[in-house]
Order: structure tokens, then C-alpha cells, then sequence
């Protein structure tokens, strides 16, 4: 019981100069939630229950791009991806290019615990979520007036052939519980201006999201293509599993060497199976927190 932690993360942004208006916002926004994630380790439960509890509560805020908040697609659309992982049995599910499902992450538990398949995506997953009566909203429920900004503001870029901004605000969650096993998940909106029916690494099993119980558990944000060739979750398992690095080295080789080499942007959570914890960025800012019982933080940019 007494290593049991999660860290969580609100996503990577690409501004290396400090004083985003909304930073103490998201520092409130981030305790709220690892409060009662961390209640439910600290009642007994399971590091899936954990992560998933917080990543709902993650989607359902809409200063994230998950879930309500999401970032709009080039046709001004949603189109949301999610995974988890056990790292007990390294079952795992996961979704992609999913629209009108409210809250993703519990959605692919049910990939994960009901199905045989692993990723699911568009219309079928639809059709699996309406099988599952797992709560539906209409398209508009996810849009805010931030993400509709962003993307005028991306697609003028785009037509002036200006260098676009790189912001990110996936979610994320990583777990320890008290029996040892560790889990992860993630939910994402993507990219804004992104193609439509795009896919990212957040949905991607060993690249976006990762959990095993011999290593570690892993949530990923950041520009996704380069996570995806930089395979970065799983990198950091197979660090630690074949090599003998620890957390901390094997994340700072994926980070700040191979993902940085390629030029990619972003972050990871992550957790070992001794309850110690990694957040690291080489982007400006990466909002993230972490909580056990003897301490909590939660940052933007230190
Ligand atoms: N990694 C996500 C993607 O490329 C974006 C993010 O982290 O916000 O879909």
C-alpha cells in the first residue's frame, strides 16, 4: 500500500516562453482531479479504475483537448481516439476517429474487457458503443469556442504558408496500486487541422499509452507522428526490460535524445513498479501532476 501513486497530464505545448493567462486554472483543474484518482487507490482499487476515473474527469473538462474541449479536424469536426492498458496481463483496448461518445477512456475498457480485439475505430466503434449503452452526446457537446478559434487561426496560417503553432492537450493517466499492477490510459482529440479520420499515437498500443507490470506504465502527448516512428512507450519499457535502465534514464534517452533528434515535440508520464515517477518534456510547457501518500505537485512549465 504504501507506493501506491498516479500521475496524470493535460498535454505538451510548443511556447517555451512562460505565462500562459490560464496556468492557475490548470493547476486547480489538475488537483481536482488527482484528488479522488488517488481516493480510489487509496480505498483499495485497482490502477485500471484509478486511470480511468481520471482521464473521465480529464474528457469531461473542457480545458483539454479530450473529450469536451477536443481540437477540431479540418472539416471543423471531432474526431476523438483513447487506449488503456492493464499492465497485469497486458490486456489492452483502444479507439479511433470516434465522434458522439462522451467519455472515450471507458469505452475502450470495454474494447479492452468485452471484445476480442484490441482498436476499434469510426463508425463501428459507434456501433459498439451504442451495444454497450455507454453514455452518447451530439457533435456539439465536444465544441467550445477556444477549439473553434484555433483551427481559424491554423487554417489562416496554413494559407499564408506561416509556421503553425504546435499546441497539445491530450490527457492522460498513469497507476500503481496497492497489489502492484500498474495501468495507463489516454484520450485525445488529436491535432487541430488535422485530416480528416487522421490517427495519432495516443490510440496506439506501445507508442501514445503502455502499462506493464515487469516495467512501467506510460501516458504520451506531443506531436504525434514523431511518437508513433519514435515508438516512445514502448522504447521506455524495453529500456528498462532489456537493458536494466532505470525510469528515469530510459525516459530521458526517449525524450530529450531520440524523440528531440527527429524533431518531435511533447512529453510523457510515467511510473515503475516501485511507485517512482517521470514527467518529462522537451517542449515549453507540459501540464502535469502527480500524487502518493506523502506528496503531490502538479506543474506547467517547471
Ligand atoms: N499526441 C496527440 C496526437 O498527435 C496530440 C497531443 O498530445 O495533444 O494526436
Amino acid at each position: 500500500m504504501s507506493n501506491i501513486a498516479i500521475a496524470i497530464h493535460g498535454g505538451a505545448g510548443g511556447f517555451s516562453q512562460k505565462g500562459i493567462e490560464n496556468e492557475q486554472e490548470i493547476h486547480d483543474s489538475l488537483k481536482a482531479i488527482l484528488a479522488p484518482a488517488f481516493d480510489v487507490l487509496k480505498n483499495g482499487g485497482t490502477a485500471l479504475d484509478a486511470v480511468e476515473t481520471a482521464v473521465r474527469l480529464l474528457e469531461n473538462d473542457a480545458l483539454y483537448n479530450a473529450g469536451r474541449g477536443a481540437c477540431l479536424n479540418s472539416k471543423g469536426k471531432v474526431q476523438l481516439d483513447a487506449a488503456i492498458m492493464n499492465g497485469a496481463n497486458l490486456e489492452a483496448g483502444a479507439l479511433a476517429c470516434i465522434r458522439y461518445v462522451k467519455n472515450p477512456i471507458s469505452l475502450a475498457r470495454m474494447v479492452m474487457e468485452r471484445t476480442k480485439h484490441v482498436l476499434i475505430c469510426g463508425e463501428g466503434a459507434e456501433d459498439f458503443a451504442r451495444e454497450m449503452n455507454v453514455e452518447l452526446v451530439d457533435e456539439e457537446y465536444f465544441i467550445t469556442e477556444k477549439q473553434q478559434k484555433s483551427l481559424k487561426t491554423e487554417q489562416e496560417k496554413v494559407l499564408k504558408e506561416e509556421k503553425t503553432e504546435t499546441k497539445f492537450g491530450t490527457v492522460g493517466a498513469v497507476a500503481l496500486d496497492k497489489d502492484g499492477n500498474l495501468a495507463a490510459a489516454t484520450s485525445t482529440g488529436g491535432i487541430t487541422n488535422k485530416k480528416y479520420s487522421r490517427i495519432g499515437d495516443s490510440p496506439l498500443i506501445g507508442i501514445g499509452n503502455y502499462a506493464n507490470n515487469e516495467t512501467c506504465a506510460i501516458s504520451c502527448t506531443g506531436d504525434g507522428e514523431f511518437f508513433i516512428r519514435s515508438v516512445v512507450a514502448y522504447d521506455v519499457s524495453c529500456l528498462m526490460e532489456y537493458k536494466g535502465l532505470s525510469l528515469k534514464e530510459a525516459c530521458e534517452i526517449v525524450i530529450h535524445d531520440k524523440v528531440k533528434k527527429l524533431g518531435g515535440e511533447g512529453g510523457l508520464i510515467a511510473i515503475d513498479k516501485n511507485g517512482n515517477i517521470e514527467l518529462p518534456f522537451n517542449s515549453g510547457r507540459m501540464a502535469r501532476g502527480f500524487k502518493t501518500l506523502k506528496e503531490e505537485f502538479t506543474g506547467v512549465y517547471e
